[in-house]
């Protein structure tokens, strides 16, 4: 059985922990590997390994920085299939939806080769007479990244390319479910040129987190996970003054109305929900119709939800693959009948579907309620999966009450042909992104992603121009240069401008 390891200083190790977590194959429903858990003497190890780095890697130049960032994009795009197919392995999602995910990471990467630009402070000549202010950001030192299983390329890509580019160094512990393609990571960022200890990784469950959390040299933490593992992440780093930003889960709507295009609107609402198996944290997972849309919508959308092909993720024809793990597919399956239980009708479903040949694979097909309240589970809870809950409403004010209700508020959608109510609704909402006939609306690597409420604590979204910030902090320099043994217009009073 492969043993997956860390990568401290510039080199793979398993550390001396003797915990280990089983990785499957999702699709199969066979353990793959063996992931090494972290405990005190690696997360120690890394971290003061980063912060040695840290001390040339703060003094490296831009130009440096930069022409490594280029590097580590040309490599990782020569090794793109590669990426994905690890990624398919591991996590279940179809091989160019794996592709996806590594291009839209790179896009972060691409965003960070602009780091001299980025990086750009102000300067303000004479503000008073003779003297200069000028203010720029330096890094903060060691920042950890803790990462969700469900985009193990693209989530770490949100985080390392601009802290490692504001001259941060980095550890990165990935989801013990599909750790893989991180050690790949590593690699590309040798081969880049990247000093050894600017990027590390320890694999690692809660006890490797709380080490982390816990370590005094470290400056900040990002984390990207469901949201009572954000929430608790958020007080734990806080408390040991770190400075932390913590992604949280989701409950995306997409709101459709009469005078949409019912057929564009099925069509992207069914690869927003059973993309990936719905295991996005951009997935919609309620669709709401107002008024006459709701039978004609649901009648399109159970049509395509039925006619998607479930296999294997490394099978070409697949358009959905399994879920991550078996206890995954348990868990949605109980909600399934939870909603049947509460009075949801199930128009499309999912539960005991077998793929032939992968018949011990974690599979969930595609699912659709009609009829969900929200009183249920199925609405209340973010499900992960398949699942595509039906709701009915009857106005673009109802839709807003209704959205803003929910404790979530990471993204939204909404189908229509009136920029009016397109307008009304993304000024109304208390939501971080939002999609005007666009299900999924992950901001470009120039903006930031984030959301709102129970899905993201703490200040700054991720990546754009939010990501420079939190991995920096600002000083602001006001010099004078007085001509020799000048002392003029020295005062016992507070300074103002003259
Ligand atoms: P998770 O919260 O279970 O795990 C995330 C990370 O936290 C992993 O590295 C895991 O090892 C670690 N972890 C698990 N339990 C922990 C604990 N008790 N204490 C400390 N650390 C712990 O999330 P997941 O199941 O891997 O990923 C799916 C979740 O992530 C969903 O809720 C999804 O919405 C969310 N997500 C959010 C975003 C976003 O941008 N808001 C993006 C991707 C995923």
């Amino acid at each position: 059985m492969r043993t997956i390891g860390h990568w401290i200083g510039g080199q793979a190790t398993n550390g001396q922990s003797a915990r280990t977590s089983p990785v499957w194959n999702p699709a199969t429903g066979t353990q793959r590997a063996s992931v090494v858990l972290a405990g005190a003497s690696e997360v120690d190890d890394a971290v003061l390994t980063a912060a040695r780095a840290f001390e040339e890697w703060a003094e490296s130049s831009l130009t440096v920085r930069a022409r490594i960032l280029f590097a580590y994009r040309e490599i990782a795009g020569r090794r793109l299939d590669e990426l994905a197919e690890i990624i398919s392995d591991e996590h279940g999602k179809v091989v160019a939806d794996a592709r996806g995910e590594v291009q839209r990471g790179l896009e972060v990467v691409e965003f960070a080769c602009g780091i001299p630009q980025l990086l750009k402070g102000d300067y303000s000549d004479q503000v008073s007479t003779g003297v200069d202010a000028f203010s720029y950001r330096q890094p903060l030192g060691v920042v950890v990244g803790i990462t969700p299983f469900n985009f193990p390329a693209m989530v770490p890509m949100w985080m390392y390319p601009l802290a490692i580019a504001c001259g941060n160094t980095f550890v990165l512990k990935p989801s013990e479910r599909d750790p893989s393609v991180s050690l790949v990571m590593a690699e590309i960022w040798k081969e880049a040129g990247l000093p050894d200890g600017v990027f590390n990784i320890v694999q690692g469950d809660v006890d490797t987190v709380n080490l982390l959390l816990d370590h005094p040299a470290v400056a900040a933490v990002s984390f990207v996970g469901s949201t009572p593992i954000a929430r608790s992440i958020y007080e734990r780093a806080s408390k040991n003054g770190k400075r932390v930003q913590a992604l949280g889960g989701a409950k995306n709507h997409a709101i459709v109305l009469p005078d949409a295009d019912l057929d564009f609107a099925a069509d992207h609402l069914v690869a927003a929900a059973f993309g990936s198996a719905g295991e996005r944290c951009m997935a919609i997972s309620a669709a709401v119709t107002i008024g006459s849309a709701a039978e004609p919508l649901l009648e399109k959308v159970s049509k395509l939800a039925r006619n998607i092909k479930v296999g294997s993720g490394r099978d070409k024809s697949s358009e959905m693959g399994p879920v991550v793990t078996d206890a995954a597919k348990n868990r949605i399956v109980g909600y399934i009948n939870a909603g049947e239980e509460q009075g949801a009708r199930v128009v499309v479903d999912g539960r005991g579907l077998i793929v032939p040949g992968y018949e011990s694979g974690f599979f969930v097909g595609p699912t659709v309620l009609d009829d969900v309240k929200t009183h249920m589970d199925v609405y209340r809870d973010e499900i992960f999966g398949p699942v595509l809950s039906m709701l009915r409403i009857d106005s673009v004010d109802e839709a807003i009450a209704l959205v803003n209700s929910n404790p979530y508020g990471n993204g939204v959608a909404i189908f229509t042909s009136s920029g009016e109510a397109a307008r009304r609704f993304h000024r109304g909402v208390n939501v971080g992104m939002i999609g005007i006939n666009v299900p999924i609306p992950v901001p470009m690597a120039y903006y930031s992603f984030g959301g709102w409420k129970d899905s993201l604590f703490g200040q700054s979204h991720v990546y754009g121009p939010e990501g420079v910030a939190f991995y920096t902090r600002a000083k602001a320099i006001t010099a004078r240069w007085p001509k020799r043994k000048s002392n003029a217009g020295a005062s016992m009073s507070f300074p103002t401008s003259n």
